[in-house]
């Protein structure tokens, strides 16, 4: 009777508890499916909103898929999700409707890329927050059923011998079969069904525990994120289940190139991590990455067809780059992108490229062309004579007029250029389209000079001199019309070598000015021993004159420094006429600013230049 009881009793338990897992499992099992095409969806309509095509899949078809996803949920759930599905589908409703609400203003006109992407951030992020708490509370439930069963198990073993030997046979038995099983499922939610891998859940579970030693034993751990490109071409042209078997195709070839103790894991899509413990440095990281490359790019035979893969792969390291398992996968994301966006195959991740979000990383990858596509402008800005109002020359500033985000200032692709050897090109360019404008004018009997900024890049390039010369020859422009503006941060980067440059360019024929002179510690003496023709005040010291004594002190001292070393004195930023003025009254010569006229394109500002020659006819016509 006793034994009955018991039985029962624990059967039943054992039963409630084993439905508990089967049921919070396929509940996850169904979460983790939207939660991938969530994080894909996510970064479609990031890239839909930067009109950049690193996703290989449309908003469109995610987000079909997230639907499917849900009706799934809702359909065969074993739990009750009545609440969950409504409240899913309205946080993606609203996440779909903002983005498309962003690329309707878009195709309008209306273009405020920030804006857009922190819209349509707060929208998706809502939805996945949602997503991650259900995902969450099914493994807190799976864990607590997983929990319950091992005690029933465990009360089962202890006791059943004591009330009957031949049941604890069968009862053992029987608890071994459960453990088989409960093994089985905690499989499942740790691995990706596709390739049997570890999926993101474990692979985060891993890092943490080698973070965890690394920090004991004060070795590096490495993550590197796996992104293959143009994998949507192998879906597109030879279907799904070709893609599939593809994708079953990596672990085995990024297993054959890793330690035992590497974790390699397919997070979704195709993408993939690998974990790396115990490593000896980022070097070591980009090496075994660019192995990795390497063993992806060999040839591949699927059925009877052969064609070879490529990756972007991102790196990062802990502790350089990271301190937990969340940010390192970040920050090799935001490496990925850098791969990506220089068309290389490994990047390791730069702390000065993390300002630099992925969209703008994606617009360091559309820079490259906008050179060869004609995309860039220059604008002239005339400089003045403070006292009398005459043309004394010009300075070039570029603009890149992009297809879709409009015209997009300096500052916004000029510091990112700098960081790659794109800014040689790009200087190049800007010098020559200064040159071809400076030799039409001469033809017309016009000597304007042409100011131009070149970065501290430049100013490091020992070549640059001769490369500047060879241009402005080439197209038969006046050396005299071209004056090099740098400004006084990037002669100090390196001095040595900045100054080499500068006496070069000086010898060639090419005046030089320092430009935002005032922001930097340009020491007087080195001023001396530099080939300096012309200081231009920063525009910050010239707009706060009026108002801060401290400015004004800095801008009498830099005129008065030009006077005393026979050098001509620029102040920017002159906005109105009070400002000239004063400018005027401590006997600045020579200033620019909105004032005068903003930025033009040239042919603006050569029209500009005419209606103010016929004005001063008018009012002078004897000249
Ligand atoms: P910068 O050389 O100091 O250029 C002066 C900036 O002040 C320009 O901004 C100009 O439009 C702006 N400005 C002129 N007058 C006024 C005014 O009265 N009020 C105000 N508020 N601003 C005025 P812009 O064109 O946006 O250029 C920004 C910076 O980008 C430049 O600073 C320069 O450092 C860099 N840059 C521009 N073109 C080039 C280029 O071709 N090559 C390189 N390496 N850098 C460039
Ligand atoms: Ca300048
Ligand atoms: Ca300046």
């Amino acid at each position: 009777m006793l034994l009955a009881g018991f039985m029962v009793v624990s059967g039943w338990n054992v039963h409630e508890h084993a439905t508990s897992i089967v049921d919070e499992h396929r509940f996850h099992q169904l979460v983790e499916r939207i939660r991938a095409a969530v994080y894909e969806e996510q970064r479609a309509g990031f890239d839909a909103i930067d009109q950049e095509l690193i996703s290989d899949r449309s908003p469109e078809s995610l987000h079909e898929e997230i639907d499917r996803a849900l009706t799934d949920l809702r359909d065969s759930s074993p739990i009750d999700v009545e609440e969950v599905f409504a409240e899913l589908t309205s946080a993606h409703e609203l996440a779909d409707v903002t983005l498309d609400e962003l690329l309707v203003a878009r195709a309008a006109g209306q273009v405020d890329l920030e804006a857009e992407r922190a819209a349509y951030r707060d929208a998706i992020d809502r939805f996945s927050a949602l997503v991650d708490r259900q995902v969450s509370r099914s493994r807190v439930e799976f864990d607590r059923s997983v929990a319950r069963l091992e005690s029933t198990d465990d009360r089962m073993r202890v006791w059943a011998p004591a009330v009957f030997a031949v049941c604890a046979a069968a009862l053992a038995g029987f608890g071994l079969v459960l453990r088989r099983f409960r093994t089985m499922i905690v499989h499942q939610t740790l691995h990706d069904t596709l390739t049997g891998l570890p999926n993101r859940n474990l692979l985060t579970e891993r890092a943490e525990q080698a973070l965890a030693i690394a920090r004991r034993s004060g070795a590096d751990t490495a993550f590197l994120l796996i992104d293959l490109d143009r994998f949507k071409e192998i879906n597109d042209t030879l279907g799904h289940r070709y893609g599939d078997l593809v994708l079953a195709e990596i672990g085995p070839r990024l297993l054959g190139r890793l330690r035992d103790s590497d974790t390699v894991a397919r997070l979704g899509g195709d993408e993939f991590g690998v974990l790396l413990t115990n490593i000896s440095g980022p070097d070591a990281a980009v090496r075994i990455a660019e192995d990795i490359a390497a063993a992806l790019r060999e040839t591949m035979s699927i059925g009877d067809l052969t064609f070879e893969l490529e990756a972007s792969i991102g790196v990062a390291v802990a502790p350089y780059h990271a301190s937990s398992s969340v940010e390192l996968v970040q920050k090799a994301d935001v490496a990925m992108y850098l791969a990506k966006a220089s068309h290389s195959s490994v990047a390791l991740y730069r702390p000065e490229a993390d300002e630099h979000s992925p969209e703008r990383l994606a617009l360091l990858g559309e820079l490259r062309t906008a050179i060869e596509a004609g995309q860039l402008a220059l604008y002239l800005q005339p400089k003045i004579g403070v006292a009398a109002g005459a043309l004394q020359g010009v300075e070039a500033l570029i603009r890149w007029r992009h297809p879709v985000h409009g015209l997009i200032p300096p500052d916004r692709f000029i510091p990112l250029a700098e960081q790659t050897s794109l800014i040689e090109p790009l200087t190049a360019w800007v010098i020559a389209e200064a040159a071809r404008t400076a030799r039409r004018w001469e033809q017309a009997g016009l000597h304007l000079p042409i100011a131009v900024n070149v970065s501290a890049r430049s100013l490091g390039d020992l070549d640059f001199p001769e490369q500047v010369a060879s241009i402005v020859d080439t197209i038969g422009a006046d050396r005299s019309s071209i004056e090099i503006e740098v400004t006084e941060t990037s002669i100090m980067r390196e001095p040595e070598r900045a100054r080499t440059v500068m006496r070069a360019l000086s010898e060639l024929g090419f005046s030089i000015a320092v430009d935002d002179f005032g922001s930097g510690y340009t020491s007087l003496s080195s001023l001396r021993t530099l080939p300096v023709d012309e200081l231009k005040i920063d525009r910050m010291f010239v707009a706060g004159m009026r108002n801060e004594p401290n400015d004004a002190v800095i801008v009498q001292t830099v005129v008065d420094l030009g006077r005393n070393l026979g050098l001509l004195v620029v102040a920017e930023g002159v906005e109105d006429d009070e400002t000239r003025a004063a400018l005027d009254a401590i006997g600045c010569p020579v200033a620019q600013g909105y004032f005068w006229s903003r930025p033009l394109p040239i042919e603006e500002f050569e029209a500009w230049r005419a209606e103010r020659d016929r004005s001063a006819e008018e009012l002078n016509p004897l000249g």
